[in-house]
């Protein structure tokens, strides 16, 4: 039986940048999705091709804030995943998600998308530590 893969997908967009953030992430007016959503898509196909055969146990949509990706976006990489590879019955995919009321709103679209998981960046429940450390929400 060949060991089943793990996929990572970054989406790098945050809508404000955490003063204390080393990760890849950046602030943009606007992002042109459908260059993204394409280029998520070619990249997927582009692994495949380097790994055929194996079956995709977990995905795990990172960033940046991949809660803000839209939810069709997610659909559509997890579908290209599974056509790809095919997913394994009991696929984990999780998604980051930071508690914004905007964020929030979009949690169902992204569970019908397929999304099982969420992991909440709550780096802290008081307003003065949230201010210190650059938080939005
Ligand atoms: S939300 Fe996370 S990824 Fe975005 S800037 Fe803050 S710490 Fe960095």
């Amino acid at each position: 039986m060949t060991e089943p893969l793990a996929l990572y997908v970054h989406w790098p967009f945050c809508v404000s940048k955490c003063p204390y953030c080393d990760f890849n992430s950046h602030v943009r007016e606007s992002v042109d999705q459908a260059v993204w959503r394409a280029a998520l898509l070619a990249d997927l196909r582009h692994e495949a091709a380097l790994l055929p055969g194996r079956q995709v146990s977990s995905i795990f949509f990172g960033g940046g804030t991949p809660s803000l990706m839209p939810p069709a976006t997610v659909a559509a990489v997890i579908g290209e995943a599974a056509a790809l590879w095919g997913l394994t019955d009991d696929c984990e995919i999780t998604l980051e998600a930071n508690p914004n009321s905007v964020e929030v709103a979009a949690f169902a679209d992204l569970a019908a998308a397929g999304v099982n998981r969420v992991s909440i960046g709550v780096q802290s429940f008081d307003p003065q530590v949230l201010e210190f450390l650059g938080r939005a929400h």
